[in-house]
């Protein structure tokens, strides 16, 4: 078992729970009137492990919205279609240094990375380009399902319906891509920018994110039965860029603090992977001014400070 003392780790885990539970900083999300509507206080934290064993707390059965945590399943699907390197002709590597919706390009007129909003509409336009939108749709849902060994995985229309009634900036930003030629040929800017929202909009539960991020961690494997969902390059590569993009503006200091991959989004759920050991997803609504979840970030630092974990601990 990759980890021994099951029992002893699932009580210091729990011990953190309970004391991360205080931090009541920060807001909900507002823009959309779903986010804006639930309940703060939802508290969630499952753990899922390479070798299977699983153990939630709190409100694990809740449904939220992924919002920009699909952004890395999303970008592992299709490096899994085309290969790194021609996702990559599309997208570069790089921390913006921006907020996550922020309308800039890199020296190359490239969206900076997979994980902000320009990267990740960029990644929707690339995906099972030759067949139609709900073709493609449906094809992402199963995908997503085989990363969560097809448990909970289902798609908020309201949510769908709110994101593209609010979505000026997302809209700018993709007219100014078009205009820089980000997209390929026959892409259709209004269906690339639905399959967006509809990826954001996608639902499932800290239990179930804890899996699907458990398959990132044992390299595209999912633990719970087998299935190769993505090859090892593209886990690869999905780590590297959570590890350096993935928290929005606190990347750098999350990566120096924390050194770990890690995705968050405005619903407030967040997953943290471990390599070759496990993955963590946190779910608590309140957000600090980046759009990280508080208690998620809390957790994180009080994680590596109780645990080795931290990619550099153990030199
Ligand atoms: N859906 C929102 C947007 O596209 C926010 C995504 C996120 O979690 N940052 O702007």
């Amino acid at each position: 078992l990759v980890i021994p003392d099951w029992g002893g780790f699932c009580n210091q885990i729990e011990e953190m729970f309970e004391q991360c539970r205080d931090f009541k900083g920060g807001n909900v999300a507002t823009y959309i009137p779903q986010l804006a509507r639930v309940d703060p206080e939802f508290w969630a934290v499952s753990i899922c492990t390479v070798d299977g064993q699983r153990r939630s707390w709190g409100d694990s059965m809740t449904p939220f919205c992924m919002q920009s945590v699909s952004k890395p399943f999303t970008y592992a699907i299709a490096v899994e279609e085309l290969g790194a390197d021609e996702v990559h002709h599309y997208v570069g590597q790089e921390p913006s240094g921006r907020l996550f919706n922020d309308i800039c390009l890199d020296y190359n007129s490239r969206p900076h990375n997979p994980l902000i909003n320009a990267g990740a509409i960029v990644i929707a336009s690339l995906i099972r380009q030759k067949q139609c939108f709900s073709d493609r749709f449906d094809f992402t849902m199963q995908q997503y399902k085989r990363f969560a060994a097809q448990g909970f995985v289902g798609f908020n229309n309201a949510v769908f319906l709110s994101e593209r009634e609010t979505a000026d900036r997302n809209y700018a930003l993709s007219y100014y891509m078009r205009e820089h030629k980000c997209f390929p040929p026959n892409a259709k800017l209004q269906e690339t920018l639905d399959f967006y929202f509809q990826l954001c909009s996608i639902e499932t539960n800290a239990d179930t994110l804890a899996v699907m991020g458990a398959t990132l961690a044992n390299g595209g494997v999912c633990p719970l039965n087998g299935d190769r969902v993505v090859c090892n390059r593209a886990c690869r590569d999905v780590l590297s860029l959570m590890y350096s993009c993935g928290m929005y503006d606190y990347s750098g200091q999350f990566a120096f603090r924390v050194g770990l991959p890690a995705k968050s989004g405005v619903s407030g759920d967040m997953i943290i992977v471990v390599p070759n050991v496990m993955a963590i997803c946190i779910y608590s609504p309140r957000l600090d001014t980046l759009g990280n979840t508080v208690r998620g970030v809390k957790f994180a630092e009080a994680l590596v400070e109780c645990f080795n974990f931290h990619n550099y601990d153990s030199l």
